[in-house]
Protein backbone atom coordinates (compact mmCIF):
# COMPACT_ATOMS: atom_id res chain seq x y z
CA UNK A 1 0.00 0.00 0.00
CA UNK A 2 1.70 3.46 -0.97
CA UNK A 3 0.64 6.21 2.05
CA UNK A 4 0.18 10.09 0.78
CA UNK A 5 4.32 10.63 1.53
CA UNK A 6 7.08 9.53 2.64
CA UNK A 7 9.76 11.24 4.43
CA UNK A 8 12.93 8.62 3.41
CA UNK A 9 16.70 8.64 3.82
CA UNK A 10 16.77 10.23 7.10
CA UNK A 11 18.00 9.68 10.69
CA UNK A 12 15.10 9.70 13.32
CA UNK A 13 15.59 11.08 16.39
CA UNK A 14 13.91 9.90 19.69
CA UNK A 15 14.98 10.31 23.32
CA UNK A 16 16.15 7.22 23.97
CA UNK A 17 17.72 6.74 20.58
CA UNK A 18 18.58 7.52 16.61
CA UNK A 19 17.12 5.25 13.83
CA UNK A 20 18.04 4.95 10.11
CA UNK A 21 14.15 5.11 9.47
CA UNK A 22 11.81 6.06 6.49
CA UNK A 23 8.33 7.72 7.82
CA UNK A 24 5.00 7.34 6.27
CA UNK A 25 2.57 9.85 6.47
CA UNK A 26 -1.53 9.60 5.78
CA UNK A 27 -3.31 12.42 6.06
CA UNK A 28 -2.19 14.41 8.90
CA UNK A 29 -0.72 11.51 10.96
CA UNK A 30 2.31 9.46 10.81
CA UNK A 31 1.16 6.42 9.46
CA UNK A 32 4.91 4.08 10.17
CA UNK A 33 8.03 4.22 10.78
CA UNK A 34 9.87 1.62 9.50
CA UNK A 35 13.47 0.54 8.17
CA UNK A 36 14.73 2.18 4.90
CA UNK A 37 13.00 0.77 1.97
CA UNK A 38 10.09 -1.09 3.81
CA UNK A 39 7.70 1.37 3.14
CA UNK A 40 6.28 3.55 -0.22
CA UNK A 41 4.96 7.08 -0.75
CA UNK A 42 2.85 8.47 -3.56
CA UNK A 43 4.74 11.74 -2.79
CA UNK A 44 8.28 11.71 -1.32
CA UNK A 45 10.47 14.10 0.90
CA UNK A 46 14.43 13.45 0.09
CA UNK A 47 15.63 13.53 3.95
CA UNK A 48 19.01 11.62 3.52
CA UNK A 49 22.12 13.28 4.97
CA UNK A 50 19.65 14.90 7.23
CA UNK A 51 17.74 14.04 10.99
CA UNK A 52 14.13 13.78 11.55
CA UNK A 53 12.98 15.36 14.66
CA UNK A 54 9.86 15.99 16.18
CA UNK A 55 7.87 19.01 15.66
CA UNK A 56 9.40 21.69 18.06
CA UNK A 57 6.90 22.16 20.97
CA UNK A 58 7.90 25.89 22.36
CA UNK A 59 6.08 26.39 25.63
CA UNK A 60 6.72 29.51 26.34
CA UNK A 61 5.96 33.03 24.17
CA UNK A 62 4.34 36.20 23.97
CA UNK A 63 2.49 37.21 21.08
CA UNK A 64 1.37 39.93 22.22
CA UNK A 65 4.38 42.73 21.37
CA UNK A 66 5.82 42.91 18.23
CA UNK A 67 4.85 39.77 16.86
CA UNK A 68 0.96 38.75 16.99
CA UNK A 69 0.21 34.82 16.92
CA UNK A 70 0.31 34.78 12.86
CA UNK A 71 3.77 36.25 12.66
CA UNK A 72 5.06 34.67 15.77
CA UNK A 73 3.51 30.97 14.09
CA UNK A 74 5.33 31.78 11.27
CA UNK A 75 8.87 32.67 12.54
CA UNK A 76 8.38 30.13 14.78
CA UNK A 77 7.40 27.43 11.66
CA UNK A 78 11.07 28.47 10.18
CA UNK A 79 12.32 27.27 13.34
CA UNK A 80 11.41 24.17 13.34
CA UNK A 81 8.12 24.79 15.72
CA UNK A 82 5.17 23.52 14.81
CA UNK A 83 3.07 23.82 18.08
CA UNK A 84 3.14 26.79 20.47
CA UNK A 85 1.75 27.42 24.26
CA UNK A 86 0.89 31.30 24.15
CA UNK A 87 0.94 33.32 27.45
CA UNK A 88 -2.73 34.81 27.64
CA UNK A 89 -2.28 37.36 30.36
CA UNK A 90 -4.87 38.92 31.94
CA UNK A 91 -3.94 42.51 33.02
CA UNK A 92 -5.42 44.25 36.24
CA UNK A 93 -8.97 45.09 35.89
CA UNK A 94 -9.39 42.08 33.09
CA UNK A 95 -10.62 38.79 33.20
CA UNK A 96 -8.86 35.86 32.09
CA UNK A 97 -11.33 34.08 30.69
CA UNK A 98 -12.19 36.59 28.28
CA UNK A 99 -7.96 37.23 27.42
CA UNK A 100 -8.40 33.38 27.12
CA UNK A 101 -11.41 33.59 24.69
CA UNK A 102 -9.57 36.69 22.43
CA UNK A 103 -6.29 34.65 21.85
CA UNK A 104 -7.71 31.34 21.14
CA UNK A 105 -9.65 33.01 18.89
CA UNK A 106 -6.52 35.57 17.33
CA UNK A 107 -4.68 31.81 17.22
CA UNK A 108 -7.86 30.39 15.53
CA UNK A 109 -7.81 32.58 12.99
CA UNK A 110 -4.06 33.61 12.29
CA UNK A 111 -2.14 30.94 13.69
CA UNK A 112 -0.38 28.35 10.85
CA UNK A 113 0.21 25.65 13.66
CA UNK A 114 -1.52 24.21 16.32
CA UNK A 115 -1.24 26.20 19.88
CA UNK A 116 -2.23 25.78 23.22
CA UNK A 117 -2.95 28.87 26.05
CA UNK A 118 -1.40 29.14 29.69
CA UNK A 119 -3.12 31.58 31.30
CA UNK A 120 -1.66 34.64 33.16
CA UNK A 121 -2.86 36.19 36.57
CA UNK A 122 -1.55 39.51 37.56
CA UNK A 123 -4.88 40.50 39.69
CA UNK A 124 -4.30 37.30 41.20
CA UNK A 125 -6.81 37.32 44.51
CA UNK A 126 -9.85 38.36 41.91
CA UNK A 127 -9.24 36.27 38.68
CA UNK A 128 -8.09 33.06 40.66
CA UNK A 129 -12.18 32.64 40.94
CA UNK A 130 -11.69 32.16 37.07
CA UNK A 131 -9.20 29.09 37.08
CA UNK A 132 -12.01 26.35 37.22
CA UNK A 133 -13.31 28.33 34.15
CA UNK A 134 -10.35 28.24 32.24
CA UNK A 135 -10.27 24.06 33.24
CA UNK A 136 -13.35 24.19 31.29
CA UNK A 137 -11.54 25.77 28.33
CA UNK A 138 -8.81 23.59 28.15
CA UNK A 139 -6.36 25.76 29.95
CA UNK A 140 -4.88 23.88 32.70
CA UNK A 141 -1.38 25.67 33.30
CA UNK A 142 -1.45 29.42 35.37
CA UNK A 143 1.79 31.86 35.58
CA UNK A 144 2.15 34.55 38.15
CA UNK A 145 4.65 36.26 38.68
CA UNK A 146 7.07 37.23 42.05
CA UNK A 147 8.48 39.97 40.86
CA UNK A 148 7.65 43.46 39.04
CA UNK A 149 5.47 44.70 41.76
CA UNK A 150 5.96 48.28 40.25
CA UNK A 151 4.23 47.21 37.16
CA UNK A 152 1.03 46.35 39.52
CA UNK A 153 2.16 42.01 38.02
CA UNK A 154 3.90 40.91 41.25
CA UNK A 155 1.58 37.84 42.91
CA UNK A 156 2.17 37.76 47.00
CA UNK A 157 2.69 34.53 48.91
CA UNK A 158 -1.07 34.67 50.04
CA UNK A 159 -2.25 35.13 46.80
CA UNK A 160 -0.13 32.24 45.44
CA UNK A 161 -1.35 30.06 48.02
CA UNK A 162 -4.98 30.72 47.44
CA UNK A 163 -4.13 30.29 43.57
CA UNK A 164 -2.10 26.99 43.81
CA UNK A 165 -4.52 25.48 46.00
CA UNK A 166 -7.39 25.85 43.54
CA UNK A 167 -5.02 24.58 40.41
CA UNK A 168 -3.47 21.59 42.79
CA UNK A 169 -7.40 20.56 43.55
CA UNK A 170 -8.05 20.53 39.43
CA UNK A 171 -4.76 18.93 38.59
CA UNK A 172 -3.14 21.55 36.76
CA UNK A 173 -0.15 23.22 36.83
CA UNK A 174 1.49 26.68 38.09
CA UNK A 175 3.67 28.29 36.32
CA UNK A 176 5.95 30.90 38.45
CA UNK A 177 8.34 33.97 37.27
CA UNK A 178 10.62 32.96 40.16
CA UNK A 179 12.60 35.97 41.56
CA UNK A 180 12.95 37.76 44.96
CA UNK A 181 10.29 40.99 43.68
CA UNK A 182 10.91 43.25 46.55
CA UNK A 183 14.22 43.32 47.03
CA UNK A 184 15.28 43.61 43.60
CA UNK A 185 12.91 46.29 43.95
CA UNK A 186 14.76 48.21 46.47
CA UNK A 187 18.12 47.23 44.67
CA UNK A 188 16.43 49.20 41.68
CA UNK A 189 16.24 52.36 43.66
CA UNK A 190 19.24 52.03 45.03
CA UNK A 191 20.70 52.41 42.08
CA UNK A 192 18.56 54.85 41.05
CA UNK A 193 19.55 57.33 43.86
CA UNK A 194 22.79 56.69 42.52
CA UNK A 195 22.46 57.42 39.24
CA UNK A 196 24.15 54.17 38.41
CA UNK A 197 25.18 52.99 34.42
CA UNK A 198 21.59 50.33 34.57
CA UNK A 199 23.51 48.83 31.62
CA UNK A 200 26.98 47.97 33.22
CA UNK A 201 25.45 46.97 36.21
CA UNK A 202 22.26 44.84 35.00
CA UNK A 203 22.89 42.06 36.74
CA UNK A 204 22.68 43.41 39.69
CA UNK A 205 19.26 43.52 39.83
CA UNK A 206 18.44 40.34 38.47
CA UNK A 207 20.83 38.18 40.57
CA UNK A 208 21.14 34.53 40.47
CA UNK A 209 20.20 34.31 45.07
CA UNK A 210 17.29 35.95 44.26
CA UNK A 211 16.26 33.33 41.28
CA UNK A 212 17.09 30.79 43.90
CA UNK A 213 15.10 32.21 46.98
CA UNK A 214 12.09 32.47 44.77
CA UNK A 215 12.31 28.83 43.31
CA UNK A 216 12.77 27.53 46.68
CA UNK A 217 9.71 29.50 47.85
CA UNK A 218 7.31 28.82 44.72
CA UNK A 219 7.88 25.06 44.68
CA UNK A 220 7.38 24.94 48.70
CA UNK A 221 4.51 26.84 48.83
CA UNK A 222 3.30 24.74 46.06
CA UNK A 223 4.10 21.48 48.14
CA UNK A 224 1.80 22.83 50.75
CA UNK A 225 -0.56 23.40 48.36
CA UNK A 226 -0.25 19.59 46.73
CA UNK A 227 0.14 21.77 43.32
CA UNK A 228 3.01 21.00 41.04
CA UNK A 229 4.97 24.14 39.46
CA UNK A 230 6.73 24.55 36.64
CA UNK A 231 9.52 27.42 36.87
CA UNK A 232 10.13 28.79 32.79
CA UNK A 233 13.49 30.77 31.99
CA UNK A 234 15.41 28.93 34.76
CA UNK A 235 18.75 31.67 34.58
CA UNK A 236 21.48 30.65 36.98
CA UNK A 237 23.78 28.17 38.63
CA UNK A 238 21.72 28.64 41.84
CA UNK A 239 18.67 28.30 41.19
CA UNK A 240 19.59 25.04 39.29
CA UNK A 241 21.19 24.01 42.79
CA UNK A 242 17.77 24.64 44.58
CA UNK A 243 15.73 22.63 41.70
CA UNK A 244 17.88 19.64 42.45
CA UNK A 245 17.20 20.33 46.12
CA UNK A 246 13.85 20.11 45.67
CA UNK A 247 13.62 17.55 43.00
CA UNK A 248 15.97 15.31 45.72
CA UNK A 249 12.87 15.90 48.01
CA UNK A 250 10.31 14.33 45.90
CA UNK A 251 9.08 18.66 44.60
CA UNK A 252 6.39 17.68 42.21
CA UNK A 253 8.57 20.65 39.52
CA UNK A 254 9.36 20.80 36.20
CA UNK A 255 12.16 23.15 35.20
CA UNK A 256 12.33 25.15 32.05
CA UNK A 257 15.61 27.26 30.29
CA UNK A 258 15.69 29.14 26.95
CA UNK A 259 18.48 29.75 24.14
CA UNK A 260 19.11 33.07 25.12
CA UNK A 261 20.71 31.58 28.89
CA UNK A 262 22.16 28.69 26.81
CA UNK A 263 24.01 31.01 23.97
CA UNK A 264 24.78 34.13 25.36
CA UNK A 265 26.50 35.75 28.47
CA UNK A 266 25.89 39.29 29.56
CA UNK A 267 29.44 40.11 29.13
CA UNK A 268 29.10 39.40 25.19
CA UNK A 269 25.94 41.37 25.25
CA UNK A 270 26.80 44.98 27.26
CA UNK A 271 27.66 46.60 23.94
CA UNK A 272 24.47 46.02 22.97
CA UNK A 273 22.29 47.98 25.68
CA UNK A 274 18.27 47.68 25.42
CA UNK A 275 18.51 45.12 22.99
CA UNK A 276 19.86 42.26 25.69
CA UNK A 277 17.73 43.44 28.21
CA UNK A 278 15.36 40.16 29.18
CA UNK A 279 13.92 39.17 32.44
CA UNK A 280 15.40 36.93 33.73
CA UNK A 281 18.79 38.63 32.69
CA UNK A 282 21.29 36.59 31.36
CA UNK A 283 24.35 35.66 33.38
CA UNK A 284 27.67 34.68 33.14
CA UNK A 285 29.49 32.22 31.59
CA UNK A 286 29.41 29.65 34.66
CA UNK A 287 25.47 30.04 34.62
CA UNK A 288 25.49 29.17 31.04
CA UNK A 289 27.81 26.06 31.02
CA UNK A 290 25.72 24.76 34.68
CA UNK A 291 22.57 25.09 32.25
CA UNK A 292 23.74 22.80 29.81
CA UNK A 293 24.84 20.18 32.38
CA UNK A 294 21.76 20.45 33.77
CA UNK A 295 20.23 20.69 30.24
CA UNK A 296 22.06 16.98 29.50
CA UNK A 297 21.44 15.29 32.87
CA UNK A 298 17.62 15.76 33.13
CA UNK A 299 17.30 18.73 35.47
CA UNK A 300 15.78 20.76 33.35
CA UNK A 301 13.16 19.53 31.53
CA UNK A 302 12.11 21.45 28.70
CA UNK A 303 13.67 24.38 26.64
CA UNK A 304 11.23 27.34 25.21
CA UNK A 305 12.20 30.84 23.53
CA UNK A 306 10.76 33.35 25.97
CA UNK A 307 10.13 35.46 23.00
CA UNK A 308 8.91 38.69 23.29
CA UNK A 309 10.48 40.91 20.42
CA UNK A 310 9.61 44.43 21.99
CA UNK A 311 10.67 47.95 19.84
CA UNK A 312 13.94 48.32 21.23
CA UNK A 313 17.14 51.02 20.58
CA UNK A 314 21.49 49.55 21.72
CA UNK A 315 20.63 53.56 22.71
CA UNK A 316 17.73 53.89 24.65
CA UNK A 317 17.59 54.38 28.18
CA UNK A 318 18.13 50.92 29.69
CA UNK A 319 16.56 51.22 33.15
CA UNK A 320 13.14 51.70 30.71
CA UNK A 321 13.76 49.61 28.19
CA UNK A 322 11.29 47.01 28.01
CA UNK A 323 12.40 43.26 28.74
CA UNK A 324 12.22 40.45 26.27
CA UNK A 325 14.33 39.48 22.99
CA UNK A 326 13.27 37.32 19.78
CA UNK A 327 14.45 33.98 19.90
CA UNK A 328 11.78 30.98 18.25
CA UNK A 329 13.54 31.25 15.17
CA UNK A 330 16.49 30.84 16.23
CA UNK A 331 16.16 28.23 19.16
CA UNK A 332 16.74 24.75 17.46
CA UNK A 333 20.42 25.93 15.43
CA UNK A 334 21.30 27.64 19.14
CA UNK A 335 20.99 24.53 21.17
CA UNK A 336 21.90 22.48 18.21
CA UNK A 337 25.60 24.68 17.80
CA UNK A 338 26.15 25.95 21.40
CA UNK A 339 24.49 21.99 22.87
CA UNK A 340 25.24 19.29 20.69
CA UNK A 341 28.01 20.21 18.27
CA UNK A 342 29.73 21.36 21.38
CA UNK A 343 29.54 18.04 22.93
CA UNK A 344 27.37 19.35 26.16
CA UNK A 345 24.53 17.67 25.40
CA UNK A 346 23.15 15.04 22.90
CA UNK A 347 20.61 15.10 19.23
CA UNK A 348 18.65 12.90 21.76
CA UNK A 349 18.73 14.94 24.56
CA UNK A 350 17.53 17.78 22.36
CA UNK A 351 14.42 15.87 20.72
CA UNK A 352 13.73 15.54 24.74
CA UNK A 353 13.89 18.83 26.19
CA UNK A 354 12.31 20.53 22.58
CA UNK A 355 9.71 18.53 21.98
CA UNK A 356 8.77 15.01 24.37
CA UNK A 357 8.77 16.81 27.67
CA UNK A 358 6.79 19.89 26.59
CA UNK A 359 4.26 17.22 25.26
CA UNK A 360 3.99 15.21 28.03
CA UNK A 361 3.85 18.16 30.88
CA UNK A 362 1.67 20.24 29.50
CA UNK A 363 -0.44 16.80 28.37
CA UNK A 364 -0.29 17.03 24.32
CA UNK A 365 1.51 13.53 24.00
CA UNK A 366 0.64 11.67 22.11
CA UNK A 367 -0.52 13.20 19.72
CA UNK A 368 2.95 15.73 20.08
CA UNK A 369 6.39 15.11 20.79
CA UNK A 370 7.65 12.23 19.22
CA UNK A 371 7.66 10.71 15.77
CA UNK A 372 5.84 8.02 16.23
CA UNK A 373 2.81 5.89 14.11
CA UNK A 374 -0.83 7.58 15.08
CA UNK A 375 1.11 11.06 16.48
CA UNK A 376 0.25 14.28 14.30
CA UNK A 377 2.78 14.37 11.44
CA UNK A 378 4.74 17.59 12.66
CA UNK A 379 8.15 16.67 11.68
CA UNK A 380 10.98 18.77 10.60
CA UNK A 381 14.37 18.02 8.50
CA UNK A 382 17.01 19.39 10.03
CA UNK A 383 20.77 19.76 8.18
CA UNK A 384 22.80 19.09 11.18
CA UNK A 385 26.29 20.09 8.98
CA UNK A 386 25.02 22.83 7.39
CA UNK A 387 26.66 26.56 8.19
CA UNK A 388 25.01 29.54 8.32
CA UNK A 389 25.14 33.04 9.93
CA UNK A 390 22.51 34.21 12.04
CA UNK A 391 21.32 37.65 10.93
CA UNK A 392 17.99 39.58 11.73
CA UNK A 393 17.09 40.45 8.18
CA UNK A 394 17.60 36.70 7.49
CA UNK A 395 14.54 35.97 9.99
CA UNK A 396 10.89 36.39 9.76
CA UNK A 397 9.83 37.67 12.86
CA UNK A 398 8.91 41.38 12.69
CA UNK A 399 11.65 42.21 15.65
CA UNK A 400 14.87 44.34 13.20
CA UNK A 401 17.39 42.34 15.68
CA UNK A 402 18.76 39.41 16.79
CA UNK A 403 20.75 38.70 19.89
CA UNK A 404 22.55 36.03 18.19
CA UNK A 405 23.49 38.59 15.29
CA UNK A 406 26.63 37.54 13.07
CA UNK A 407 26.65 34.21 15.14
CA UNK A 408 28.03 31.56 12.50
CA UNK A 409 26.27 28.38 13.47
CA UNK A 410 26.00 24.76 12.09
CA UNK A 411 22.88 22.90 11.73
CA UNK A 412 20.15 24.50 9.78
CA UNK A 413 16.22 23.96 9.66
CA UNK A 414 15.30 22.33 6.17
CA UNK A 415 11.65 21.20 6.05
CA UNK A 416 8.93 21.83 8.07
CA UNK A 417 6.00 19.54 7.60
CA UNK A 418 2.64 19.99 10.39
CA UNK A 419 -0.04 18.10 10.08
CA UNK A 420 1.15 16.19 7.10
CA UNK A 421 1.68 19.84 5.16
CA UNK A 422 4.41 20.91 4.21
CA UNK A 423 4.94 24.37 5.95
CA UNK A 424 8.20 26.02 5.12
CA UNK A 425 10.51 24.41 2.10
CA UNK A 426 13.92 25.78 2.37
CA UNK A 427 13.30 29.85 2.34
CA UNK A 428 9.65 28.93 0.98
CA UNK A 429 6.49 29.38 3.79
CA UNK A 430 4.11 27.21 2.72
CA UNK A 431 1.93 27.93 5.71
CA UNK A 432 -1.67 29.20 6.13
CA UNK A 433 -3.05 31.40 8.34
CA UNK A 434 -5.67 29.80 10.78
CA UNK A 435 -4.68 25.89 9.77
CA UNK A 436 -3.44 25.92 13.45
CA UNK A 437 -5.89 24.40 16.03
CA UNK A 438 -6.42 25.00 19.52
CA UNK A 439 -5.62 22.40 21.86
CA UNK A 440 -6.84 21.75 25.12
CA UNK A 441 -4.01 21.23 27.60
CA UNK A 442 -3.48 18.86 30.62
CA UNK A 443 -0.58 20.35 32.30
CA UNK A 444 0.65 18.40 35.35
CA UNK A 445 -0.72 15.12 34.64
CA UNK A 446 2.22 14.30 32.35
CA UNK A 447 4.68 11.66 33.03
CA UNK A 448 7.15 13.84 33.03
CA UNK A 449 9.18 14.01 36.59
CA UNK A 450 7.63 14.73 39.90
ZN1 LIG B 1 8.12 34.97 29.29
Amino acid sequence: MKHDLLVSGGLVVYPEKTLRADVAVDGERIAAVAAPGELSGKRMIDASGCLVLPGLIDPHTHPVYLDDIASLSRSAAYGGVTTIVHYAYAKPGQSLLAELGKMRAEGEAGSCSDFALHGGLFDTMKQAEEIPGAFALGVTSFKMFMAYAKLKWMTDDYAMARAMDLIGRQGGLACIHAETGLAIDYIQDRLLAEKADFAERFLETSPDVAEAEGIFRAVSIGRLMGCPVYIPHVSSAEGLAVIRFLRQRGARLYAETCPQYLGLTWEELKGRGALGKVGPAIKTEADRLALWEAAGSGLLDTIGSDHAPKPKTVEEDFFKAAYGSPEVETMLPVVWHYGVNAGRITSNAAAALLAQNSARIFGLAPRKGRVEAGADADLVVFDPAEPWTVTASGQHTRATYSLFEGRQVVGRVKKVLAGGRLLVDGEEFLGQSGRGRFLPTQAGKGRGKK
